[in-house]
């Protein structure tokens, strides 16, 4: 089967209740990138790339947009299978894996709907239909914080992050102990996400302020050689998230037991096909992570959904979706919700989504 049509959609989603606050900035509206494949046999597929903003990661809305046009020409007549379609669009362009994972995703979706089977069976099969999800505290005073953590532990969410830095230190070590104090005894799991924000100091003293409270720390620092510094002074787990940018970076950090586990996004390896190595590979080293995506509409979610439910419960530390912040689903019917801290595994053929596509205009560039 091979692509016989590529369509490229721009879409605004603004932020519900916004804004979502992060150490990089307020985020109001994001702009998304949608991919609507059509292959020679008449089968449709849906892919999407949204990352959240231009300074989380380096990728950015019209960097998606450009970079699908530069591919999408020479993808005309392109296997949909994932080892070709790779191999063509390494070809035809080196990096901008966001960009890359919309096609990947589209796919998926299309080869899952024309053997009418879900994107989780070519992902190997799923272990769970209900899949566990995680919330993100974004960066507030310590009481709100710990008022947002009380309220998630209630609705059911078995792990929850908080969002730290871009602000002294003392502050975020206040949040951390009361964020703690509100989870005491609930059993969720916790996260501190410093998102690059802090300094190798402000991360040693982060953690030996709180060295007693269990959580993991996720990105505290810019580099991996930040965290290579700060590693031996840590009192927590090592995360690695905005530093894990493609599979080899990854490889490395497990393989020298650099860090006990991952953020992960879809969008920044390239896609489900190479998250699933990803996945292979934590499983091997017995090393948990997360199946997200930057942000993004009901196509990310569902993708994140089907890759989230391949992995093994133990190591599963939750599909963050932007679903709370979107107003709009894309499909009226069958769109992505987070329920009780958890996620519904998708129930029909490929992504298991089917956007409405009137929602998107008309394509913005059509190949
Ligand atoms: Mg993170």
């Amino acid at each position: 089967m091979r692509i016989a049509e590529l369509h490229l959609f721009t879409h605004d989603l603004p932020v519900k209740d916004g804004p979502y606050r992060i150490a990089s900035g307020d985020v109001w509206s994001l702009t998304t990138t949608i991919v609507k494949l059509v292959t020679d046999t008449g089968v449709i597929g849906w892919g999407e790339a949204c990352p959240v903003g231009p300074t989380y990661a380096e990728a950015h809305a019209k960097g998606a947009l450009a970079a699908l046009t530069e591919l999408a020409p020479n993808l005309i007549g392109a296997d949909v299978l994932p080892v070709p379609l790779h191999a063509r669009m390494d070809s035809l362009l080196y990096g901008h894996n966001y960009a890359k994972s919309a096609i990947d995703i589209a796919a998926f979706d299309a080869l899952g709907r024309s053997l009418n089977i879900p994107v989780c069976d070519l992902l190997g099969g799923a272990l769970t239909n209900r899949v566990a999800s995680y919330y993100s505290i974004g960066v507030c005073e310590p009481d709100e914080a710990a008022r947002i953590a009380r309220e998630k532990v209630a609705e059911g969410y078995p792990r929850l992050q908080i969002k730290l830095s871009g602000r002294p230190v003392e502050i975020d070590i206040a949040a951390m102990r009361k964020v703690c104090e509100a989870l005491e005894g609930s059993g969720v799991k916790l996260a501190a996400d410093g998102n690059r924000g802090w300094s190798t100091g402000d991360a040693i003293q982060f953690s030996r302020a709180c060295s007693a409270l269990p959580f993991v720390i996720e990105q505290p620092c810019n580099r991996v050689d930040d965290l290579r510094t700060v590693r031996p002074f840590l009192h927590h787990p090592l995360y690695m998230d905005e530093n894990g940018r493609s599979l080899a970076t990854t490889i490395e950090a497990a393989g020298t037991g650099l860090v006990d586990g991952f953020g992960m996004k879809v969008g920044r390896l390239g896609g489900l096909h190479p998250m699933r190595a990803f996945r292979d590979l934590c499983a091997a080293r017995r090393l948990p992570h997360t199946c997200d995506d930057a942000w993004g509409g009901d196509i990310v979610s569902a993708a994140c959904t089907q890759i989230g439910a391949t992995v093994a419960p133990e190591r599963m530390d939750g599909v963050w979706l932007a679903a709370p912040y979107v107003a709009q689903h894309y499909d009226p019917d069958a769109g992505i919700d987070i329920v009780g801290g958890h996620i519904a595994l998708p129930t029909g053929p490929g992504l298991g989504v089917t956007p409405d596509e009137t929602l998107f205009g008309p394509p913005v560039a059509s190949f």
